[in-house]
């Protein structure tokens, strides 16, 4: 039987959507044009038109026009260069997400490395991943920043905690673990090779688990009064599962995530907002070249 507090991602999402929304308004009447996110999508992935999808649909119901370049699954690395190139000049667009995978042939890091930092609302750019780990201000990625401000909504002490984190991948470990430090957490990052994950897992306060293992975390490894992030999506026989053995942590956590409706809803509400931080740090449009008054002499 559950004790713990189930953390509510959904209710958290939409807070923050809805703050967006409004935020996004007094944009438009302030600078006369929405934000804009553009997407790119490389070949026919069932799963990556899906998420590309809800991207559009969420920048809508906020308010951001969204843009989407879809590109032939024989695409070359060029091609899609020069795409993301033409977004990165353009003025409408200040978010660009290139949707991961990528086809087989093509090198997904040198494509999210070309987007501008400064429309990088993936975070996914060596520049925003740099800027992170030096504590200094960037576009931090969608998922970490999802994770951090359900810390944040159900106040979780992280000053001197011991947060673990299972997982060191550039778009969820890495970055979780840099924004859990600037909260002055003490960080472990765990990954394939950790010799006894269970024991550190035991040590921890705060355990987020972004591994891609359905149940890797057992009760036995979740410290009695410990708070449970489950990053994990796993598409089982058995329905979506996380990586945390739910019901078994839930028994000794103080909160913790479900999946779904934990950090999932969280990453296209932190990406919205990105794109909205990007969008008031753009320069504003100047009067094209001619347009002001004619001097002479
Ligand atoms: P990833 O790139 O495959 O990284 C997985 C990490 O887990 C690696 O660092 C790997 O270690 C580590 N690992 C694998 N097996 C392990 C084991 N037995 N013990 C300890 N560590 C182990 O995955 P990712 O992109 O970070 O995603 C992780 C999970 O989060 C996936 O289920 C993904 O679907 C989900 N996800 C969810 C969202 C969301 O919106 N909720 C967003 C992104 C990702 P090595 O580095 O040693 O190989």
């Amino acid at each position: 039987m559950a004790q713990a507090t189930i953390i509510d991602g959904k209710a958290v999402a939409a807070g923050i959507r809805q703050q967006v929304a409004e935020e996004v308004a007094q944009f438009v009447a302030e600078r006369g044009s929405p934000p804009g996110l553009a997407t790119v999508l490389v070949g026919d992935d069932p799963a990556s038109q899906i998420y590309v999808a809800g991207k559009h649909r969420a920048s809508e119901e906020v308010g951001i026009a969204s843009v989407g370049r879809e590109l032939p699954s024989d695409t070359s690395q060029e091609e899609l260069l020069a795409v993301v190139g033409e977004l990165n000049a353009d003025p409408a667009v200040h978010g660009i997400i290139v949707q991961l995978p990528l086809p087989a042939h093509l090198d997904g890091a040198r494509a999210t490395s070309a987007v501008d930092p400064v429309k990088d609302v993936d975070g996914l750019t060596p520049t925003n991943a740099g800027l992170l780990v030096q504590g200094r201000d960037g576009l931090r990625p969608a998922t970490p920043s999802g994770v951090m401000e359900l810390l944040r909504t159900y106040d979780t002490p992280l000053e001197g905690a011991h947060a673990v984190v299972v997982g060191r991948s550039d778009l969820v470990g890495k970055p979780v673990s840099f924004l859990l430090l600037a909260q002055n957490a003490t960080v472990t990052i765990c990954h394939s090779r950790t010799r006894d994950l269970a024991e550190v897992c035991r040590s921890a306060d705060v355990l987020v688990a972004a591994v891609g293992r359905p149940r890797l975390v057992t009760g036995e490894m979740v410290r009695e009064g410990a708070t449970v992030i489950d990053v994990g999506m796993n598409r089982t026989d058995e329905g979506l599962m996380g990586d945390v053995d739910f019901e078994a942590a839930a028994a000794k956590a103080r909160a913790i995530t479900p999946v779904p409706g934990g950090v999932g809803p969280m990453t296209i509400a932190m990406l919205l907002r990105n794109t909205l931080q990007a969008a008031r740090a753009a320069p504003l449009e100047q009067p094209s070249a001619g347009a002001g008054p004619v001097r002479s002499g």
